[in-house]
């Protein structure tokens, strides 16, 4: 029934379904554990039997329930929740690669999930090959091998704001008998849903929009049901053949298009356990209905921002996919019709001295490691969050050693403007 909403309604209404008499807002489910009368209930839980709470490092209610808005919101059959956005990136292909596979991603990415595809699983024997997700489907093809699982890329990237050509990515990745994945974090469903456009599994940092209020870390999984893991059993064992942890139990003959989403709920949360807290869950709801008032103020605010930075003389550059001047406007058109994200990219002229004392200068903007929350925020990623990558990688994840990422808020814009120009008259 949820399907037939609108996201906006989604938001609100999505999730939590209560019974008569149970409380009409989502509660805190805050219980490690679930009790059952015999055990012969309980053992038919173990065997993925039956469907119930047991123990709240595998499902928990007030999780399930945020887990089911999100899948709602971005049109999918089923989601989980993680402790972190890292978690969700980890969990999406660690579910169907393992050692000796191989995975292709775009190159301008979080610097988190860079480091992660490119250090972490390489050492556990998970090789990634980076491509510019601007060249043609040809060039990009080149990069699959028989041994490739997955392919990845961000909606809109994360801090270098390029746009995904999703339906160029989906077709690559098909032609290919592998899922896409697309990290749809600054997106947001309310303003791309990439299910829509041939994406096969979504993931999300949801500390960031979805949260809204720079509480609590969080990320999601999200399954479009799409994929058929059987039509390439070979590729993907984990999903196709029988689970010795699970006495032989087949996820694809079993759970049918539920096989991916309930495989890493079974097995991998069962076995690393990076749950979301029903705290977080319940602090990420709150943040979730008013997702799709909040999102279309970021993008308002974040558009006049763009435009006003443009037309100042110290400005050397502004990316930020709404102007038309960009080189994803046409991309942010097809796939952001309604407004892209409040992140923007851009670098002043002069030194990089310059630039810190800009930054410095700033009286309500902070300066946090963090993006896409109400307050609006400033960030150097060369000296913060991507200060382990050469000039070289830096470059390549699109990010140039002088860009600032400004993640507009929900103030009055004319308040952020006036702090910016006040800061650019200092340096
Ligand atoms: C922040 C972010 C992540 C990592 O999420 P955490 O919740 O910080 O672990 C992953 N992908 C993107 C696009 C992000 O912005």
């Amino acid at each position: 029934m949820t399907k037939t909403f609108k996201p906006g309604t989604l938001c609100i209404q999505a999730g939590w379904k209560p019974k008569n008499g149970e409380p009409r807002v989502l509660p805190i489910y805050q219980s490690t554990t679930f009790k059952y009368s015999s055990s012969e209930e309980m053992a038919r839980l173990f065997d993925l039997e039956e469907e119930g709470y047991f123990y709240s490092r595998l499902q928990n209610p007030t999780t399930d329930a945020v887990a089911a808005k999100i899948a709602a919101l971005e049109g999918g059959i089923g989601a989980m929740l993680t402790s972190s956005g890292q978690a969700a990136n980890f969990y999406a292909m660690h579910n169907i690669c393992e050692a000796g596979d191989h995975i292709v991603c775009a190159t301008a990415i979080y610097g988190g999930t860079f480091n992660l595809f490119s250090v972490t699983m390489k050492k556990m024997g998970i090789d990634c090959t980076f491509i510019d997700a601007d060249a043609s489907e040809e060039e990009i093809s080149k990069a699959f091998r028989p041994n490739t699982k997955a392919m990845f890329g961000e909606t809109i990237s994360n801090p270098g704001i390029q746009v995904l050509d999703i339906e160029k990515f989906a077709r690559i990745a098909h032609s290919h008998g592998v899922p896409l994945i697309v990290d749809n974090t600054f997106a947001t469903p309310i303003n791309c849903r990439p299910f829509e456009w041939g994406a096969d599994i979504v993931t999300h940092s949801t500390t960031k929009y979805m949260d809204g209020h720079a509480v609590c870390l969080g990320g999601a999984i999200v399954d479009s049901g799409n994929f058929d893991w059987e039509a390439h059993a070979d590729k993907f064992p984990g999903l196709t053949q029988p689970d010795a942890s699970y006495h032989g139990l087949t996820y694809t003959k079993a759970f049918g298009k539920m096989a991916y989403i309930t495989k890493m709920t079974a097995q991998l949360m069962r076995d690393l356990g990076s749950s979301q807290s029903p705290q977080n869950a319940f602090l990420l709801n709150l943040g979730l209905e008013t997702l799709h008032l909040r999102v279309p103020q970021h993008c308002r605010n974040a558009q006049a921002v763009a435009e006003y930075l443009e037309k100042h003389p110290r400005v050397a550059w502004v990316h930020y996919c709404g102007l038309k001047s960009n080189k994803y406007y046409e991309l942010a058109q097809k796939y952001l019709p309604n407004g892209s994200c409040g992140v923007i990219a851009f670098g002043l002229k002069g030194t990089r001295e310059d630039a810190i004392h800009f930054m410095d200068s700033l009286q309500m903007i902070n300066i946090v490691t963090h993006v896409a929350d109400a307050r609006t925020c400033i960030l150097h990623p060369a000296s913060h969050t991507h200060r382990q990558l050469s000039d070289e990688q830096l470059k390549e994840a699109g990010i140039a050693p002088d860009l600032m990422r400004l993640s507009v808020g929900i103030e009055d814009v004319s308040d952020i403007i006036d702090d910016i120009e006040q800061a650019l008259k200092r340096i």
